[in-house]
């Protein structure tokens, strides 16, 4: 890895916390929980509650990228950053660039999706 790639990536950890700080907020705003005793009709409290369950998912997801991200923006300059933890091989720079917190090489990866 170059210094200039290494200098893109962590600018790259950057955006993508300042973004997902801002959209954990706003999804934070939107999954309060409803109330029983709402106003609204039953049909659209059934569907206030489906879409609070699929916003929450997405909460759950982004809180689990920012951590992950942050993680990465701690080990970005440190020499073995970019080195799958599985192969010890380079993680190709094109993921990297795409999901600056991954810690597995796309064949290890892969390989780890299966496992579970
Ligand atoms: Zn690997």
């Amino acid at each position: 890895m170059t210094p200039q790639e290494r200098t893109q990536i962590k600018t790259k950890i950057i955006e993508e916390i300042a973004h997902l700080h801002k959209q954990i907020k706003a999804l934070e705003a939107i999954t309060q929980p409803i109330a029983p005793d709402c106003s609204l009709g039953r049909l659209t409290r059934v569907e206030a509650m489906n879409e609070k369950a699929v916003n929450d998912r997405i909460l759950d997801e982004s809180r689990l990228k920012l951590k992950r991200l942050e993680s990465a923006m701690h080990r970005v300059d440190r020499e073995d950053f970019g080195i799958c933890i599985d192969c010890e091989e380079d993680i190709a720079i094109g993921r990297l660039m795409i999901r600056p917190e991954s810690v597995r090489c796309i064949a290890c990866a892969t390989q780890f999706q299966k496992g579970k």
